[in-house]
């Protein structure tokens, strides 16, 4: 049995797990689903719309922090119970913690940054970026529950019209109250989506010239009705906020469409972006970086050409 872990914010589950949801359920086999936290049964059942038959909620006031350690108790709780052979998260900051936290408790292996998943004679395989993400590697597991934590984006949340059967289990949380605890827990205001949900991303780099540059980053995503993201050279100098730095020291992504705008295209920024469905890049340097590995180049100034992309976009 294949069980996908499952975060909720407001009430409403994420795309990223229900993403790995319908893959899992496209896969074949039983599937289920693991929802955690205070007030949640509401939220949970809506994975049977993603292709779990059975959704595992644990329900307690002290998981209501979206803290890891007793995430992963209850987690343990529900592979105990559920016999999971397979346990999959959509890669978050949280689930990173909770992923690695349940391996070492279960002591079972965890493969990361996963961008595909497939079985082989019924067992769970998967694929991964290796030496820089200049190549695809199969890695397995030597033993079970087989841990998984999937690249963001990497899986579209299909629905399927099926319904599920919601099931309590009551999981023996730790006391945490001397280890990590929620201060304060801040939400940025955002009027589009995030770029771990986006099908599309903007993305702005130096070449923007100054912060104000990101202003036709966000015009062209607004177009789009996608999401902005940035490279760490113009996070570091403060132009845009870090929860949108993408690459080997900030988030990976795999939207639709990953537009790049004023990037040279280091091999930093390149780990966290090039699983993309199509890339095009705007740069002024006809021998820029990124125009090795980009579907589409145009070369231009960013101030000219994304105003006229966006432009264009609107009218259709
Ligand atoms: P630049 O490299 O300065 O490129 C700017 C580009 O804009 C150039 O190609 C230029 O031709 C073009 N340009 C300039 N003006 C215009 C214009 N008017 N119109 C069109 N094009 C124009 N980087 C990341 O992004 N993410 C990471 O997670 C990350 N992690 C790192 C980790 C380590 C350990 C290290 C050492 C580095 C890391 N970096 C990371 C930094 C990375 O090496 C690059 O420095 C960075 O990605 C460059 O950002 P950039 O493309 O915005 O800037």
């Amino acid at each position: 049995m294949t069980l996908v872990f499952l975060e909720h914010h407001d009430g409403e589950l994420q795309k990223g797990g229900l993403g790995v949801l319908a893959k899992a359920a496209s896969l074949g086999g039983e599937v289920a689903a693991v929802v955690v936290g205070h007030g949640v049964r509401a939220a949970a059942a809506a994975a049977g719309n993603y292709g779990a038959s059975t959704v595992y909620v644990v329900d307690d006031p002290a998981l209501e922090a979206p803290l890891p350690q007793p995430r992963v108790d209850a987690l343990e709780a529900v592979v105990r119970a559920s016999g999971a052979e397979n346990v999959l998260f959509a890669a978050s900051v949280l689930s990173a913690d909770v992923a690695a936290g349940l391996a070492a408790r279960l002591d079972a292996g965890l493969n990361w940054d996963v961008t595909d998943l497939a079985l082989d004679g019924g067992t769970l395989v998967a694929k991964r970026p290796a030496l820089g993400d200049t190549v695809l590697v199969d890695v397995g597991w030597t033993s079970t529950p087989r841990i998984a934590l999937v690249r963001s984006g990497a899986f579209e949340a299909v629905e399927t019209g099926g319904t599920a059967t919601v099931q309590e289990v009551a999981a023996e949380l730790r006391d945490y109250s001397t280890a990590a605890r929620m201060v304060e827990q801040a939400h940025e205001q955002s009027s589009g989506p995030s770029i771990e949900d986006a099908d599309v991303i903007v993305a702005g780099g130096r070449g923007l010239g100054a912060p104000e540059g990101f202003r036709l980053a966000e015009e062209l995503a607004e177009a789009l009705g996608g999401a902005v993201a940035a490279t760490r050279a113009v996070v570091d100098a403060g132009w845009y906020p870090y929860s949108t730095q993408v690459g080997q020291t900030g988030k990976s992504v795999s939207p639709r469409l990953y537009i790049a705008l004023g990037i040279s295209g280091a091999i930093q920024h390149k780990v966290g972006m090039q699983s993309s469905g199509t890339i095009v890049a705007i740069n002024k340097d006809p021998n820029a970086p990124i125009f090795d590995f980009a579907d589409f180049g145009i070369v231009g100034k960013v101030e000219d050409v994304a105003p006229r992309l966006a432009e264009l976009v609107r009218r259709r």
